[in-house]
């Protein structure tokens, strides 16, 4: 017999495991608390979703059991994500630095091919329904979901049952809570027996305590950045960094949030930026020496001219204690060392990392040792699947939550459909 499944949450998780159940085929239900699907979707990439990544390797996420990540990727990889959106009639796009979008660079279109595809199927998508309670009855489930109003977060108490063979939670993190996704979710899991491990925001904007970077607000650049507890280096990572005026966001910085935020919870921690990571440190001394003796008499602001935007410039000579109008010969004997020093390992004091509303997913999560890495079933609980960003998995910045969120829900939903 058909089995009935019930998928809850509509983002791409939950849309990619209806889509696997429906081809199994089973008789699938999405239970949306939102009025309109897949919102991170829209919202991912900057609007041009980037999608998943040419190299999935287990070292890009992250969680407490590394074993079940290796396992769950390991029949997932990029090919099976581009092969699953290219049946749907999407063209891809593969980036020089591996990420991989939609070719015409709208989040749009891929939300597009997984609605067509629904339909298709013949996907019962129920919107505005939260689900508040899951109950086992016999050999299946009771789900109780009540109405969200349009517009409001609020549901109506009460709320109407439903039975299912299957149940399929896809509720996402706590991260962007106006998208839809939320703490309560978790709850879920764990009125099902589920432990969850701490969260915290992860690919998320780190604020700083020096106030010179406020005057840094919107620029952009490549450097590399490491994060130290004391002198022990917790993390690296080389890429853009933006200039905010609470701190620092961009790529880079995103990356090495997680372990900042994990570090700040055990005392101070600091930052380190290198702006020229392409150099080692005795063949950037070099260089600025052999800039700086070549001419003596330049002033320090022309010296700066054509290395860096005048705003960068300007923050580097405040932060050493330098007029701009000095010429280089009057700075002192030690003024290459500490300008080599200071471009290469300018160090500043991370405080706190933005609000969960900013982050762009969630650490922790379900306890993944109670869920089957190949099925995504629940240990606990027979017939009970979990996906997605609400389980102790989460990516790098580059296509990697998403690939997770495909991979997870398809082999969900493709488990849930085995007949009854
Ligand atoms: C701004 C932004 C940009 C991002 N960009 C990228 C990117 O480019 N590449 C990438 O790989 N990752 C990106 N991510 C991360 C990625 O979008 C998420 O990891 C991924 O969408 C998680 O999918 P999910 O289905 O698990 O959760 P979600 O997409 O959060 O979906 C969960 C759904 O469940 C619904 N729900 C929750 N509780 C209930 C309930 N009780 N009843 C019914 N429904 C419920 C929610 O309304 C939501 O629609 C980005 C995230 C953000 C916030």
């Amino acid at each position: 017999m058909k089995p009935k499944v019930a998928v809850i949450g509509g983002g791409a998780s939950g849309l990619a495991a209806a889509i696997g159940a429906a081809r199994g085929p089973a008789d699938v239900t999405i239970l949306e608390r939102g009025h309109s699907l897949g919102r991170k979707i829209l919202a991912s990439g900057g609007g041009r979703c980037n999608l998943s990544h040419s190299r999935i390797l287990p070292q890009s996420y992250h969680g407490a059991r590394p074993a079940f990540i290796r396992d769950a990727l390991a029949r997932f990889k990029s090919q099976e994500a581009v092969r699953f959106f290219s049946e749907l009639g999407l063209l891809i796009r593969e980036e020089p630095d591996g990420r991989i979008f939609p070719r015409c660079g709208k989040a749009q279109a891929v939300l597009d091919v997984l609605k067509t595809e629904l339909e298709r199927l013949a996907i019962r998508v129920c919107l505005g329904r939260k689900a508040v309670e899951i109950r086992r009855q016999d050999a299946g489930f009771l789900v109780r979901a009540e109405a969200v109003p349009w517009k409001t977060e609020t549901p109506t108490r009460g709320g109407e049952e439903y039975a299912f063979d299957r149940v399929i939670l896809a509720c996402g993190g706590a991260s962007y809570p106006q998208l839809g996704a939320g703490e309560a979710a978790y709850d879920l899991g764990k009125s099902l027996g589920h432990a969850v491990t701490g969260l915290t925001p992860a690919l998320v904007p780190l604020c700083v305590k020096e106030s010179a970077f406020k005057r840094l607000h919107g620029l952009r650049l490549e450097a590399g950045l490491r994060v130290l507890c004391g002198e022990k280096e917790i993390s690296r990572c080389q890429g853009e960094i933006l200039f905010t005026d609470y701190g620092i966001s961009g790529p880079a910085a995103l990356d090495i949030s997680r372990d900042s935020v994990k570090s700040l919870a055990r005392g101070r921690v600091q930052g380190s930026l290198n702006l020229f990571p392409e150099f080692s440190s005795a063949g950037f001394h070099a260089m600025i020496k052999a800039r700086w003796t070549g001419r003596p008499k330049r002033l320090l602001k022309d010296f700066f001219m054509g290395m860096f935007p005048v705003q960068l410039a300007g923050t580097l000579m405040d932060t050493l204690g330098w007029e701009a109008h000095r010429p280089l010969d009057s700075l002192g004997r030690d003024a290459v060392d500490r300008l080599a020093a200071l471009l290469q390992d300018w160090r500043f004091e991370i405080i706190a990392a933005r609000p969960w509303s900013e982050a762009m997913v969630t650490a922790g999560g379900i306890d993944v040792d109670a869920v089957d890495a190949h099925t995504f079933e629940s240990r606990k609980v027979r017939g009970l699947f979990l996906a997605g960003e609400m389980l102790d998995v989460d990516g790098d910045s580059g296509g990697f939550n998403l690939h997770f969120a495909w991979a997870s829900g398809l082999a969900a939903g493709r488990a849930a459909a085995k007949p009854v």
